[in-house]
């Protein structure tokens, strides 16, 4: 799937990169990251209205280790990166909209969104259960 969803667990929800650098810092790596991408959508080429593109943590998870470990940054249109994090998507009432960009952007029916959210859902709720040690050491190089 081009437009996976990425929820993280809720026992995670406030150890961010924000959290973890200065807002200096962390300015100067989403702007670094919107250059990279050509402030284009890296996964549907899109560009939100208000500002083009948004900044996402990508993360790995060793549920053995317990390890949630940063793998990138990735440039985000608004509607992708409302996908990525659709349990929000869903209390700010833009579920209906975020599931149809997840459908359009993989080709596949909302009926198959809905069940692959289904699924994320599942292990986001096992994930929250535990609590991950956050690896962001990709940012010291
Ligand atoms: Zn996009």
């Amino acid at each position: 799937m081009k437009l996976t969803i990425e929820l993280v667990p809720q026992t995670s929800w406030y150890s961010n990169v924000r959290s973890n650098v200065t807002q200096k810092e962390w300015d100067v790596l989403r702007r670094d990251s919107y250059k990279k991408a050509g402030h284009k959508c890296e996964i549907c080429s899109g560009v939100g209205p208000k500002h083009p593109v948004e900044c996402h943590e990508i993360w790995e998870y060793d549920d053995e280790a317990l390890t949630q470990t940063l793998t990138g940054l990735i440039s985000l249109c608004p509607n992708c990166h409302q996908v990525k994090h659709i349990g929000l998507a869903r209390i700010k009432g833009n579920y209906p909209k975020a599931l149809k960009h997840l459908a359009e952007v993989n080709g596949i029916t909302e009926e198959e969104a809905e069940k692959y959210v289904e699924e994320c859902f599942e292990i986001w709720q096992e994930r929250s259960e535990k609590k991950y040690t956050i690896d962001i050491t990709i940012l010291d190089k």
